[in-house]
């Protein structure tokens, strides 16, 4: 799939200095996993529930959430993120936050929620305002635990998007579900053939990105909150590796996840969104400090501009 110079791409990003959006989705997921177990229904998938929303409206998401019965179990609901745009045109970033139990779910999925917290700030901030974006963490995933035939959380978003009309917006819905680990990706999604705007743009920014992914057609009706999408009739697709050894177990820890993996996920995801790079917060503060420099008399001309962000 790729030529020399995607290969040397990729070698290039594996031994890149450390990306703080990148190090922000390690350091959430480790956290999470951490924690314990997050089965669909419990405190502790509440609990990771509120920390994901805390972090979206301290970055300036807007955020609003689906509450709904995981019956014989209790309640779940999901976390929605918004940074507004034009109307017509709507993206969706879903992570599970449940795990299976007894997996503390460091991969599946604290890894894609440390995702969507990272992409938080950037996507707030982003100039870029063609596109809404929603950031949304989903709950009750995980239907062996649930015993339900559809991903609730996902169903859920489902609802929302109807009653608010918007299913027609929908340019696409990737769910993030296990990005934590691995040098290379598969992108899921029931369609026969790589969709303009749709897997095709995940492809095109993993390309730029040096980033190997790739496609997979799903077996079935999909095994992530991206069914629940594609059977309501909206573009759904999956990013993320469902062959390691320690899915759904009690040894999916926090020592599972890898930095590297985070790099190469979230450059992808980034180019996806076309948003900034740069972690918001540093930007903003090294303006801050250029701007007090600036304020301060000085004899030595105009102050230095500050370094372009990455
Ligand atoms: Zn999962």
């Amino acid at each position: 799939m790729l030529g020399a110079a995607g290969i040397m791409a990729v070698v290039a990003l594996a031994a890149a200095p450390s990306d703080p959006a990148a190090d922000v989705a390690y350091a959430f997921a480790r956290d999470l996993a951490n924690a314990g177990p997050r089965p669909a229904g419990s405190a502790a998938e509440r609990a990771a529930h509120r920390a994901v929303a805390t972090r979206f409206r301290a970055s300036g998401l807007r955020v609003v959430h689906d509450r709904f019965a995981v019956p014989g179990i209790g309640r779940s609901r999901n976390v929605v993120g918004i940074r507004p745009g034009r109307a017509s045109c709507l993206r969706v970033l879903l992570a599970h936050a449940d795990s299976d139990p007894p997996a503390p779910g460091a991969l599946d999925n604290a890894s894609g929620v440390g995702l969507l917290v990272a992409l938080a700030p950037l996507v707030a901030r982003s100039g870029d305002r063609d596109c809404e974006t929603w950031l949304v963490a989903t709950g009750a995933e995980e239907r062996g635990h649930t015993g339900r035939p559809d991903h609730l959380g996902a169903s859920a978003l489902v609802r929302r998007l109807r009653r608010a009309g918007r299913t027609d917006d929908v340019r696409y819905a990737l769910s993030l579900d296990e990005v934590g680990a691995g040098s290379r990706f598969d992108l899921y999604s029931p369609a026969p053939r790589a969709r303009p705007g749709v897997e095709r743009a995940v492809l095109t920014a993993a390309r730029a990105a040096g980033v190997r992914v790739w496609r997979v057609r799903d077996a079935s009706t999909g095994n992530s909150d991206h069914r629940e999408i594609e059977l309501a009739g909206m573009p759904g697709m999956k990013l993320g590796v469902v062959s390691h050894a320690c899915r759904h177990q009690a040894c999916d820890r926090a020592g599972q996840l890898r930095k590297g993996a985070f790099r190469r996920t979230t450059a992808v995801v980034v180019r996806l969104l076309g948003v900034p790079s740069a972690p918001a917060g540093a930007r903003s503060a090294t303006l801050r400090d250029t701007a007090l420099r600036a304020a301060r008399p000085t004899h030595h001309g105009s102050p230095a501009r500050p370094a372009e962000a990455r």
